[in-house]
């Protein structure tokens, strides 16, 4: 690791743990055992999926995305459909179009691909100044709060990477701008590193598949959404409960985001 990265990571966790006693915040007291997906919800949930998406796509991003080339896409999707999963999975890592953490590693280092790291809203503290549903992040250095956040220590050594960092209050959000960064980067690998309930990592793989993202999608716990109603309403804002990032998550995620090249003219 890049020997600036480890000092800011060092002096994040040691002011992280002194705030941790002067300002405490709200977290969950124990973990919940949610299954991941209902049964009756994982029902038919490709089908699912693609109501959903065309059902709430207000602002026609799919279609208007998709008819930019029906044929390719098209042949894709069904493709990806026809495998028995979208994706594999070691543990709360699911893998779309990669085996494993280092082939991600490995395109990130040597084909200049185009990456985005993105938090779902549901895991950003209740205290978060720039409100839980919304795709800002101040990330401001001297507050407590961000301080203390997980999504603000990931910002804080991902901002000297060439990565764009994306927070996501829907699916429809984060589903544009994967469609815009692949529609203007013809020439570049999207490659993706996304936290998600295991729902929306389950339900919409296919999507990134037809598009052609590769990536890695990390398991939320804590109060997910396993039900399409929870899903639906998360997706109004209405979520009172909160989501985590697991200790042995949080580290393959903070292990992914030292990994990936500086951005020219970090640190100089
Ligand atoms: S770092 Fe971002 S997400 Fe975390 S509390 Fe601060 S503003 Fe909210």
């Amino acid at each position: 690791m890049n020997e600036k990265l480890r000092i800011i990571e060092s002096s994040w966790d040691e002011r992280a743990k002194a705030l941790e006693k002067s300002h405490p915040l709200k977290t969950l007291k124990a973990l919940p055992k949610m299954e991941g997906i209902t049964s009756s919800t994982a029902k038919h949930l490709k089908a699912k999926g693609l109501f959903y998406l065309i059902k709430h796509d207000k602002n026609k991003i799919f279609l208007r995305y998709f008819f930019k080339k029906p044929l390719k896409y098209a042949a894709s999707l069904i493709r990806s459909y026809l495998k028995p999963s979208s994706f594999s999975r070691d543990g709360d890592l699911f893998f779309y179009g990669l085996q494993d953490k280092n082939s991600f590693k490995k395109i990130a280092s040597s084909e200049n691909p185009l990456i985005i790291i993105g938090f779902s809203y549901c895991h950003k503290p209740f205290e978060c100044p720039s409100g839980r549903f919304s795709d800002q992040c101040q990330n401001a250095e001297d507050h407590p709060v961000c301080s203390q956040c997980f999504i603000g220590k990931c910002g804080a050594l991902a901002k000297h990477t060439n990565a764009k960092i994306l927070y996501i209050p829907t699916i429809h959000y984060i589903g544009e701008k994967i469609f815009e960064a692949t529609v203007q980067n013809p020439d570049k690998q999207v490659l993706f590193l996304i936290t998600a309930c295991e729902l929306s990592l389950t339900m919409f793989g296919d999507w990134g598949n037809m598009i052609g993202a590769k990536g890695i999608g990390i398991r939320l716990d804590g109060r997910i959404c396993n039900t399409m109603r929870a899903f639906k309403l998360s997706e109004e804002g209405i979520k009172p409960g909160l989501t985590v990032v697991l200790k042995d998550s949080e580290e393959h995620m903070l292990d992914l985001i030292r990994s990936l090249p500086l951005r020219t003219g970090a640190f100089s």
